[in-house]
């Protein structure tokens, strides 16, 4: 059996790799002359987004085994008014990028399968080729042109390695309206003494990404010296098929990425796991990741709420959040929140009113 796949990032290796795994070796494209996003960036996995499961036991589960860069111990969230420090075992830091020890790297190093680098690569020409076609291209370009793409929300990232001193377990989250819209900052140490610190705008024009930033830093006093800054655009979106004949979309490109907060990690690889399974067992792609999309829905509709919500909105949910009992029901059980906290907001957050700037 001869499969090709587009895209050497998370979603095309973890596919490239859980094929291997099942005897498969396919050839994979990579546009790039290596492996890895061209800057370097911190993420991070939530248990709280695989329950009941730990996020590591997850990926061992599917048969990834993946060293973090820590354990995160805090999550420390501010409001403009307000602060909530949630601890315990909240998930996990990696690193991505170029690093010997980035996620993507982690995943390449024990692949036999080859990788062609230089090729933009083409679903229609690869289909001429190979018995199926992976699009793992991190994005909805190719997706477009294949099936329907519904658009949810767009964002304008800036960040940049921070230099200076941060606790390796604790990651940061600020949300402002008047900087970041409905998006929010993070820092997330890579480090004792670098950390990544990022901003996500939410429906903003790129040119205006670099005054939110300025006004960013000044508001939240962020003065660390900064190196290897980026720009980039997010679109985050849905296709309306994920397998078209023999061709399956999978991670970003298959629209598993979460519209609330950008996690996209884990469901990247769980889309290719259940892509290989697909291929290799003749199961059926659509039906097998429809947990996937229950999950996505639920998140669809908190990404609703941060839409319309208001800054009050968001100091009645953090004032909400340092509530002894909700801090335990969603920090310290097993409890799939997600399934229930669209629920919720509707009695922290006043009614949708209209979209802003659509
Ligand atoms: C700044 C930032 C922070 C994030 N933080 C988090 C986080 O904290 N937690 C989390 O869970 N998720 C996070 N995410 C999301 C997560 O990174 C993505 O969901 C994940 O990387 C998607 O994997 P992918 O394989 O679909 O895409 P990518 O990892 O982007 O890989 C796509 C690959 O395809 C290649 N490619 C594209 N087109 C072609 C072509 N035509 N031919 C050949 N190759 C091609 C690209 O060069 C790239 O190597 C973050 C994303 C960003 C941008």
């Amino acid at each position: 059996m001869k499969v090709g796949i587009i895209g050497a990032g998370i979603a095309g290796l973890s596919c490239a790799h859980f094929l291997e795994r099942n005897g498969v070796f396919s050839h994979v494209y990579e546009r790039n002359h290596r492996i890895g996003n061209l800057f370097t960036y911190g993420e991070i996995v939530l248990n709280l987004m695989t329950r009941p499961y730990d996020s590591l036991e997850i990926m061992n589960r599917m048969g990834i085994s993946l060293q973090p860069l820590s354990t995160l111990k805090r999550l420390v969230i501010k409001s403009p008014k307000n602060k909530v420090e949630i601890k315990g075992k909240l998930g996990y830091i990696f690193e991505r990028g170029q690093g010997e020890n980035s996620v993507e790297n982690q995943i390449a190093k024990n692949l036999t399968s080859k990788i062609f680098f230089n090729i933009n690569a083409n679903y229609e020409s690869l289909m001429k080729e190979y018995d199926h076609v992976v699009i793992a291209t991190g994005n909805s370009m190719m997706a477009k042109s294949i099936t329907e793409w519904e658009n949810i929300v767009s964002a304008s990232i800036k960040g940049g390695i921070a230099i200076g001193n941060f606790e390796p377990d604790t990651v940061y989250v600020w949300f402002d309206r008047s900087y970041a819209n409905s998006g929010f900052g993070y820092l997330v140490p890579l480090g004792p003494k670098k950390a990544s610190l990022v901003l996500v705008v939410t429906y903003s024009l790129k040119e205006e990404v670099e005054n939110m930033w300025q006004e960013f830093l000044s508001k939240e006093k962020i003065n660390f010296s900064m190196v290897e800054t980026f720009e980039s655009e997010l679109e985050i979106g849905m296709p309306r098929h994920r397998s078209i004949g023999k061709v399956y979309l999978v991670g970003n490109a298959g629209g598993f990425l979460d519209s609330a907060f950008g996690f996209g990690l884990i469901n990247s690889m769980m889309s290719s796991f259940y892509c290989s399974f697909s291929i290799v067992k003749g199961y059926n792609y659509e039906e097998k990741v429809l947990n996937l999309q229950k999950k996505l829905n639920n998140l669809r509709k908190i990404r609703e709420r941060m839409d319309t919500g208001t800054n009050e909105d968001i100091e009645r949910l953090i004032g909400l959040m340092k509530n002894p009992l909700v801090k335990t029901l969603v920090y310290n059980t097993n409890i799939d929140i997600f399934s229930y906290l669209p629920f919720f907001m509707k009695f922290g957050t006043k009614k949708p009113g209209k979209k802003p700037g659509l």
